[in-house]
């Protein structure tokens, strides 16, 4: 009598990329990440914008879960002022001078090797923000303007990608996540003066209490993975506003404006920030504390040139990705693609005139 062959399935090769159940055990544990979960983080593409405060944890909390890749974002070095609140860069940093995207790839690879870091120095402004969060499965704003997170929100709804948006005054933060087409984006939220929770003061002059930036960025953290394990069902449009000082936590349901009072972003898509006519020349951003000047197109610089005109600087560091020097009261940093930060002076004019002699041809 034949032996009956043993059915073979051949089952087809599984795309679930391998999960180190050792160093995931405890998170798998829990039933809403589950094996599946793991495996969803691990094909996941995340992208952060800003790597201060509320992106370097987002980041850190993201690459040690097993985030599959990570882009972020950021123009800015590692300062001293950052480190009371910014999680992982270190004194060492510092002395580098070294980019915080940079920077934090190093210690995020040394927390979790298998997973892939995109770092990208660059200023994020209406002409390249579309193809930098092009491609994300969610982006995660860790910007510290208001004109910037504008501009998220815009290119989010633009490219119909989920969004967490989040923002932090002393020790008061917001957190709201945005599925465009579907639920209130920041718009439909903040967009128009009406008596929506705001925290108090925006931006550098309220000062910082650091547990607001963990409270905060941990709520981005959760709710970004929950998007991308369990989908849109039931996320987004709720506001949490928290103080980490007095503890206090109010939830409440934004409605998108539809109807005749529609949003001008995600239900009319009339953008005021993206886009537009991109300027000849140079550009040039001012904010709060620093001036950027910005070619119109990267262009390679070469840092010897540079370090060589700069010879009269009090003080001067460089490192592959940088030349930064100290000149009385300015300090100037020349990036790789040809873009100029002047700290010390809000004179846009004597910035523009900086650049010109150091960056001119
Ligand atoms: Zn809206």
């Amino acid at each position: 009598m034949q032996r009956q062959r043993r059915s073979t399935v051949h089952h087809p090769k599984r795309e679930e990329p391998e999960i180190d159940r050792v160093r995931y055990e405890r998170q798998i544990r829990f039933a809403e990440l589950g094996e599946r979960g793991q495996q969803v983080l691990a094909k996941a593409r995340v992208t952060i914008v800003g790597a201060g405060g509320l992106g370097s944890h987002v980041a850190t909390t993201l690459a040690r879960m097993g985030v599959g890749t990570l882009k972020v974002i950021d123009r800015d070095l590692v300062e001293l002022g950052n480190l009371h609140r910014q999680a992982c860069y270190t004194e060492e940093d510092v002395q580098q001078a070294m980019p915080k995207v940079y920077a934090l790839r190093r210690h995020l690879l040394a927390a979790n090797s298998s997973v892939k870091i995109e770092p990208v120095l660059a200023h994020v402004d209406p002409y390249n923000v579309l193809d930098l969060l092009r491609g994300s499965d969610i982006v995660v704003d860790g910007t510290d303007s208001l004109g910037a997170r504008f501009l998220l929100n815009e290119a989010a709804v633009e490219l119909s990608v989920p969004f967490v948006h989040g923002a932090i005054a002393g020790s008061s933060g917001l957190v709201l996540g945005v599925e465009p087409g579907a639920t209130a984006c920041l718009f439909c939220a903040f967009g128009e003066e009406e008596t929506k929770p705001q925290p108090r003061g925006i931006g550098s002059a309220a000062g910082i209490f650091p547990p607001s930036v963990e409270v905060v960025a941990a709520l981005q953290s959760a709710l970004a993975v929950r998007r991308v394990v369990a989908g849109p069902e039931d996320w987004g449009g709720k506001l949490f506003a928290i103080d980490s000082w007095t503890g206090d936590l109010d939830t409440s349901e934004i409605r998108r404006r539809t109807g005749r009072e529609a949003c001008q972003v995600c239900v009319r898509h009339r953008y005021q920030w993206l886009g537009g006519e991109k300027p000849e020349g140079p550009r040039v951003d001012v904010d709060e504390d620093q001036i950027n000047v910005i070619p119109e197109k990267p262009r390679p610089v070469d840092f010897d040139v540079i370090a060589a005109r700069l010879y009269r600087a009090n003080e001067i560091k460089r490192n592959d990705y940088l030349v930064w020097a100290r000149l009385g009261d300015l300090q100037l940093v020349v990036f790789q693609d040809g873009r100029l930060a002047v700290k010390g002076t809000n004179d846009w004019a004597e910035a523009v005139h900086l650049y010109e002699k150091y960056l001119g041809e």
